[in-house]
């Protein structure tokens, strides 16, 4: 097999990966960087001769992995795009989602190339799905040759995939994100457990060790405490959150916490995708039995739309839980705003239940000290950090351990790194060498046989 990591900056951001075996020749995913925008924020498409594609698959809906999928479809108009029954669903909300962002973006960041696509690009790429159901190879056929794909629930997110793909005996798998954990909304991952030739395995959390006492119960633990004292000192609490996974899941646990006495009844504001992905998530969940999760937990938990009138840096207009996206404070978004008000305010708090990359304003905000400035750049707020702000361990990707296990437990002949900073990478380029394992960490942009 040969392979390209098509993402051009390193790191996670804009996920695509390029691979030919035999006559064929796939991408998988193909995202859009979370720190850049425009032009700057996409995979090195051009890599891949126009037209030459056979299928593309789709791990998940994250944007890192599906935002400019609509460009490298038209790329390839005649490959099938190979998703999950959940993504398949997913797949709207989140780039219709992503186009109004663009369109925003266009003048407020003055890039003249946005939207990078427009409705007529989604409604050709919603055509070429086809949705794989789980552990049911599909044989492609071309040339007289055929290649076996097989899809696996990865957890992480609803209707995340991992790919086996096997010709000629000869079985690479890629785990895409992976999860192995059962979450309240979702279960665990379910992967294959036999050898394979060649491991392309995500690492975003080589550099986070969990100590014995994070636990995820325990963390949650943790997160409501902090969550009442913020409430209890007429504070309010800002939970920054992906809007697809995080916060639904999010929702649950508050609704839980609520019911057991664990918070008081106070209002919940939700931002406006995430609001409608709690639909998509029902829905989902009737036809797909990994998935747990009902609408009725708005109603219940009495969550709220974001008020209208939230203003950079001003007091927020109701004491609440604030549940709103982006999950790492990226500039204009509804929980960039809010922080910006309140990070100012010794009652408030801000709590970060997921990763957040180094280079965004969340992953800024972390590495600061209570009583530092922070500079709200593209609101020209500048502010002393008074508010509490603290990170729980809730990840949506496996743990380190668990991912080193499950790579010794399918004893490939090579290992090929993905999805992780260049210091989460060189842990799992050592751990797994010390256990005899070949390890790739490929240079982006660079084609290896592997
Ligand atoms: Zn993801
Ligand atoms: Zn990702």
């Amino acid at each position: 097999m040969k392979i390209t990591d098509l993402n051009p900056h390193g790191g996670i951001g804009a996920n695509c990966t390029y691979a030919k075996i035999g006559p064929f020749q796939f991408a998988i995913d193909s995202g859009l960087h979370p720190k850049y925008a425009g032009n700057d924020s996409l995979p090195r498409h051009e890599k891949i001769p126009s037209g030459t594609l056979d299928f593309i698959l789709l791990t998940h809906c994250h944007l890192d992995h599906l935002g400019s999928l609509p460009l490298l479809s038209n790329l390839h108009p005649q490959a099938p795009i190979f998703l999950s029954y959940p993504s398949s669903i997913l797949i709207r909300r989140m780039l219709s989602n992503s186009l109004a962002v663009m369109k925003r973006q266009r003048s407020e960041l003055n890039l003249p190339e946005l939207p990078l696509y427009g409705r007529s690009d989604l409604s050709n790429l919603y055509d070429r799905m086809e949705v794989l159901p789980l552990e049911e190879p599909l044989i492609f056929e071309k040339a007289g040759e055929e290649i076996e794909i097989t899809a696996y629930h990865a957890g992480h997110v609803a209707g995340a995939l991992s790919f086996e793909v096997s010709y000629l005996g000869k079985r690479t798998f890629f785990t895409g994100d992976v999860l192995f954990h059962d979450l309240r909304t979702l279960d665990g991952a379910q992967l294959p457990r036999q050898p394979v030739d060649t491991l392309v395995m995500e690492t975003t959390r080589g550099m986070s060790e969990r100590p014995a006492g994070k636990q995820r119960e325990s963390e949650i633990v943790r997160l409501l405490q902090d969550i009442r004292k913020c409430l209890k000192r007429g504070g309010s609490a800002l939970i920054p959150v992906f809007a697809l996974g995080r916060m639904q899941e999010m929702l649950v646990v508050l609704d839980e916490a609520r019911k057991n006495k664990a918070l008081p009844p106070t209002p919940v504001f939700c931002s406006g995708l995430g609001m409608d992905l709690v639909n998509h998530m029902h829905q989902i969940s009737r036809n797909f039995n990994r998935i747990h999760f009902s609408r009725k937990v708005l109603r219940s938990l009495g969550a709220q739309p974001l008020p209208r009138k939230i203003k950079p840096g001003e007091p927020v207009p109701m004491q609440g839980i604030y549940l709103v996206s982006s999950g790492m404070l990226v500039e204009h978004t509804p929980s960039y705003m809010l922080a910006s008000s309140m990070l100012g305010n010794d009652r408030d708090g801000l709590f970060f239940v997921g990763y957040c990359d180094p280079n965004t304003p969340g992953g800024q905000l972390l590495t600061c000290t209570h009583g530092d400035d922070f500079l709200f750049e593209a609101v020209d707020i500048q502010t002393k950090i008074r508010a509490t702000v603290q990170q729980y361990d809730l990840s949506g990707h496996a743990d380190r351990d668990e991912l080193l296990a499950y790579a010794k437990a399918l004893s490939p002949r090579k290992i090929v790194l993905h999805h992780g900073d260049p210091e989460s990478r060189a842990w799992f380029a050592q751990q797994l060498e010390a256990c005899n394992l070949p390890v790739l960490d490929p240079e982006p942009l660079l084609e290896y046989e592997v």
